[in-house]
């Protein structure tokens, strides 16, 4: 039987420290989020960040830009924010709306506010082997979460489903940066649960429900499942069989309650974190 891995323990201890840190600065550290748009799912994420933002005693501010604004709008915001010393941290909610280059906004936003780490100075960094100003969210909340339960990296080979920027891609040089040896796959990969059966680290990152079953997962795998689907009645799920593949696995995490309450408590790390760098602190 696996060993849950409890993020959403695991965020709430580390933001309870943070929000102690916090409370002691006489500046407190701001995180701009612009949202565009009317994505339904896209304003309950910035709600949620904002909220906790707040909890935290870091100040927020949200920009709300209607659906049909145009790539100058936006970017005026940003070069805004750039330059607005009280501003540590900018966020760019995706999906931006189909007219705008999202990969354009996400280049002008300045690597040391780039508080979701996606900007290709950092992420340029991580794959250079050196230290980013801000990791990507997700990816961070995955190797805190390894190491809170001490399960080592080095030497492990590490097996990625998925190899977006958000997530797959940074996660894989993340891994490789602590000496795992890494595997990454994706929709056109063939033999699939051939290569997830050779994995002592698993990631599935691809947002397909019933994607990795019992059989896929080695004996004593440490499993981490990033996916947040739908089953049919409404709730949420992984891309993992979780109850086929834990038995097998020596940890393993729930959707929800896994990985997700960490990206949001990295993002909070990473304002943190830039607020520092700013001020030479
Ligand atoms: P993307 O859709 O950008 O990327 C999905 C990746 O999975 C792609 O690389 C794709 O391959 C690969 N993939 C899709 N289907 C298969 C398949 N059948 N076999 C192998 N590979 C496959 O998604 P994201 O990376 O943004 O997100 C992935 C999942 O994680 C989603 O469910 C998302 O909601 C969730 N997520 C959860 C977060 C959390 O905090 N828990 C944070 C961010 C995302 P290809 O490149 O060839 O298309």
């Amino acid at each position: 039987m696996a060993k849950l891995i409890e993020g959403k323990i695991v965020a709430k201890k580390i933001l309870e420290n943070l929000s102690d840190e916090i409370l002691f600065l006489e500046k407190k550290p701001c995180l701009a989020v612009i949202i565009a748009g009317d994505d339904a799912a896209s304003k309950i994420y910035v709600n949620s960040k904002k909220k906790k933002a707040e909890e935290l005693g870091i100040k927020s501010v949200v920009i709300e830009l209607p659906q049909n604004c145009t790539q100058q709008e936006i970017l005026e915001k940003i070069y805004t924010l750039n330059n607005d010393d009280s501003v540590n941290g900018i966020l760019v909610q995706l999906p931006l709306p189909p007219q705008i280059n999202a990969k354009e906004v996400v280049e002008k936003i300045h690597p040391l506010k780039d508080v979701d780490g996606l900007h290709p100075y950092n992420l340029g960094q991580i794959a250079a082997g050196n230290k980013p100003h801000a990791y990507p969210c997700t990816p961070k909340g995955i190797i805190r979460l390894l190491e809170y339960y001490d399960i080592s990296i080095a030497g492990k080979h590490a097996v990625i489903i998925g190899r977006s920027n958000l997530v797959g891609r940074p996660l894989s040089l993340m891994l490789l940066n602590e000496n795992a040896t890494v595997t990454v796959c994706h929709s056109k990969t063939k033999n699939l649960s051939q290569i997830t059966q050779q994995a002592d680290i698993l990631v599935s990152a691809a947002g397909q429900r019933g994607l990795v079953k019992a059989d896929m997962v080695k004996d004593g795998a440490v499993v981490i499942d990033v996916g947040i689907n739908r089953q049919e009645d409404g709730k949420l799920c992984g891309d993992v069989d979780f109850w086929g593949a834990e038995p097998r696995a020596s940890y393993i995490t729930p959707v929800p309650g896994g990985v997700g309450p960490m990206t949001i408590c990295s993002l909070m790390q990473n304002t943190f974190d830039l607020y520092k760098i700013q001020n030479k602190i």
